[in-house]
């Protein structure tokens, strides 16, 4: 029950016994791992993985269709799990990540408790996952080391995404990059379980990947890259974008994703963007720089190991991006993914891929400012981009949107092939 301080259900010390929380799945190798992460600190956490067409019309049932659509899908994605059977409503508790933005999204975990109420498992613990504090959970507590933990595990899941990109489109062996990013997952979830200084190790891991990944028997051929940004959900999970990674890869092209970590790592820099312009959380300056500083460290490591190897191509610096984005747009551009997303159709440009797709849902107010928006003084400055805004909702058909695609990619700049 509620608390009387609270007016939500809060989960509690006893339930972190015996409760399953169920997480809501975006990106499947980062989530895998981000899931591990939690087991070892005395979670039982499941992953919900299902990806069905039911799961929108549970979500519209219980959402107003005009809500964000990510929240469409994330509410009927954890209502369906609850109504299947397969889980005790009275053992179960729902995990939501929350940035603690000025965005809608940072509503969706009251739009959830309404859900719940509507179906009858109002008494269902929902957690907030975030870093901002905005909600406390007795029985969930984030440590220092568990969050260092969860970049690693951030950190992993995209060196596996980018590796698994730059191979698909050239494997001689259908389904070989999938299942070698799947079987990696795995060991490392497991040394994760089983080794607690794991992540005193991550050069020699990261270079045991690259290892593994240059080991994929792969065509010479060059394909067409093309980019995808976009709001965080729909431009990573297949549920939210129809499988727009695979699409790409079905019509030729190699993908290349802008990782998770460099969105985290914008919600931190957002914060201390805050405390620059409008002096908000002057005391937590000090300890926001100082995350701030141990996440660039912990990306130039990767990127410093994979410059090295030199057998793929390594992520931009997150500084970079953000100079880049300064050309356009003003730091204090925060909402949704704010100045992140011109800033990554910049960067990938700037590295050679020319021919970018931008995810959105339909009606997100933010992202058709900072996607579609910027688009046009993005074109006048860089007339070589080839960008595309792609509307992802209930209502949109797919055949509209992979006839854009396609039309874009007939388009597809030569300057988008691989040329290093
Ligand atoms: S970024 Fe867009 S989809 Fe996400 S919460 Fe904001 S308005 Fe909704």
């Amino acid at each position: 029950m509620p608390s009387e301080k609270r007016r939500y259900v809060a989960f509690t010390r006893e339930m972190k016994k015996d409760y399953t929380i169920l997480a809501p799945n975006m990106l499947t190798l980062h989530f895998r791992l981000l899931m591990q992460v939690l087991r070892n600190h005395g979670y039982h956490m499941e992953l919900l993985e299902t990806d069905d067409p039911s799961i929108i019309e549970t979500g519209l049932k219980y959402v107003h269709n005009d809500t964000c659509y990510p929240a469409i899908l994330v509410i009927g994605q954890f209502i369906s799990a609850i109504q299947s059977g397969k889980y005790d409503p009275h053992r179960v508790a729902l995990i939501y990540f929350q940035t603690g933005g000025g965005c809608r999204a940072s509503n969706y975990i009251s739009l959830l408790r309404k859900a719940l109420e509507k179906a009858g498992y109002g008494y269902v613990p929902v957690i907030s996952m975030n870093l901002t504090g905005l909600e406390r959970h007795p029985g969930f507590r984030l440590s220092v080391r568990t969050m260092i933990e969860l970049i690693h595990a951030v950190l992993f899941g995209d060196l596996l995404m980018s590796l698994r990109n730059q191979c698909k489109p050239y494997e001689i062996t259908p389904g070989a990059s999938d299942a070698l990013a799947d079987r990696i997952t795995r060991e490392l979830a497991d040394k994760m379980k089983h080794d607690p200084a794991y992540f005193a190790q991550t050069r020699a891991i990261y270079r045991h990947i690259l290892d593994q990944f240059a080991a994929v028997p792969r065509s010479g051929e060059r394909k067409v890259r093309v980019g995808i940004v976009g709001e965080i959900y729909v431009k990573f999970s297949p549920l939210g974008n129809n499988h727009l990674e695979q699409l790409l890869v079905d019509e030729g092209a190699e993908v290349v994703t802008p990782g998770l970590f460099d969105f985290l790592t914008f919600t931190l820099f957002t914060k201390l963007t805050d405390t620059k312009l409008y002096g908000m959380g002057r005391l937590r300056y000090p300890l926001l720089r100082a995350a701030c500083r141990v996440m660039l460290s912990k990306q130039k490591e990767l990127i410093d190991v994979m410059k090295k190897d030199g057998r793929f191509r390594a992520p931009t610096p997150f500084e970079r991006i953000a100079a880049l984005g300064r050309e356009v747009v003003d730091e204090g551009v925060k909402m949704g993914e704010g100045w992140l997303l011109p800033a990554e159709m910049l960067e990938l440009n700037d590295s050679g891929v020319h021919n970018v797709v931008c995810a959105q849902p339909f009606g997100c107010l933010p992202n058709h400012i900072v996607g579609k928006g910027m688009m046009k003084p993005i074109k006048e400055k860089h007339p070589e981009i080839n960008l595309v805004a792609i509307d992802y909702d209930s209502g949109a058909t797919r055949v509209n949107q992979e006839n854009r695609i396609r039309l874009m990619l007939s388009n597809a700049s030569p300057g988008g092939a691989v040329t290093d």
